[in-house]
């Protein structure tokens, strides 16, 4: 993810949405309106956290996966082999594009696998799936232009749907669920948006299945992180508030307090683009920090954000095990 707009540029850029509202399609917060979420009574598996944390070891052994780099060709290989064991061979399917990044073209792609695929009714989870290309963030000046390892940024929100795909090869799920993890979420310049969230673009535009609309989306960025609080992430709020609210209220039963409910930044990140460009009402579940660092001045992101300290010493494999015990039971037991 990159920037925030302040709360202050939010409220701007809320008045040009609404405006925007009056005069053509834009999709509006009732959307979401009357999805089901009734508890169904039936059996949860159970998410193994350590599995999780396997997983962003997995994928940090490849090292940095920025674009065009080794380490992204080697990773994006392994994901369609890992999700094709789990899914099948005929559920998976990847979508390559190129993009003219900064002196130099990138070989993209997005992997995308379908659990349930004969379901009519169905949703969406993603992640992106790419590293940062710089860290420049970092206290060290000369390590700023350096590819990071991305252990919450990028790999964890992977390894929680890797986990989640490895339990529903196990235990079909009621519902048709849809795994996307996208490329080239961070490869911008910092302020450069228009090199950012290239993958979830590009699906945007470029649907693999045309007309292919689930009841919503759930984007996972930073989800490893020791002490991520998960406050409301705004544009989520704004655009899928009947699933935000239901995700929390499921952290709240089963005793995650580290999803607050109250109002967190609004991140620009791949769920923004869904929302706002494919109209498919999305929420993120984004780490937000009350440590000093980037951010509005309420919330900023943790302090390894875009530094060569994102790697495997800050996960927590407890917040691992919160995110992905609050989507299976959102799945097996909530639709
Ligand atoms: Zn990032």
């Amino acid at each position: 993810m990159t920037a925030i707009i302040s709360r202050l540029s939010a409220a701007v850029l809320l008045c040009m949405m609404l405006a925007a509202c009056s005069t053509d399609d834009t999709p509006d917060t009732a959307l979401d309106d009357g999805i089901d979420f009734t508890d169904r009574g039936r059996d949860v598996p159970s998410f193994s956290a350590d599995s999780a944390f396997a997983f962003i070891e997995a994928q940090l052994a490849f090292g940095p996966r920025n674009p065009n780099s080794e380490g992204h060709r080697a990773a994006s290989a392994w994901f369609t082999e890992k999700l094709r064991e789990y899914a099948g061979r005929r559920a998976v399917f990847t979508q390559e594009f190129e993009h003219q990044g900064y002196d130099e073209v990138l070989d993209m792609v997005n992997i995308i696998a379908s659990f349930n695929p004969t379901a009519s009714d169905r949703i969406m989870l993603c992640a992106h799936w790419d590293t940062r290309p710089r860290a420049e963030h970092d206290d060290d000046p000369d390590a700023r232009d350096t590819p990071l390892m991305g252990a919450d940024d990028g790999a964890s929100g992977v390894a929680v749907l890797l986990e989640l795909a490895r339990i529903m090869a196990d235990n079909p799920p009621p519902i048709g669920v849809d795994i996307i993890l996208f490329d080239g979420e961070d490869y911008g310049e910092e302020g450069d948006l228009a090199n950012y969230f290239l993958g979830s673009r590009y699906w945007s535009a470029n649907p693999p299945v045309p007309g292919y609309m689930p009841r919503f989306g759930i984007l996972l960025d930073m989800v490893g992180g020791r002490e991520a609080l998960f406050p409301l992430e705004q544009y989520s709020a704004r655009y899928a508030p009947a699933v935000q609210q239901e995700v929390w209220s499921i952290a709240d039963e089963l005793g995650f307090e580290r999803f607050l409910n109250e109002p967190g930044m609004y991140v620009q990140d791949d769920h923004m683009i869904l929302n706002e460009e494919y109209g498919l009402p999305t929420i993120n579940i984004i780490h937000q920090s009350r440590q000093p660092g980037y951010g509005d001045g309420t919330w900023n992101f943790p302090p390894w954000w875009h530094t060569h300290g994102d790697d495997i010493e800050i996960i927590d494999r407890d917040v691992l095990g919160e995110v992905g015990e609050v989507l299976l039971e959102l799945i097996y037991n909530r639709l």
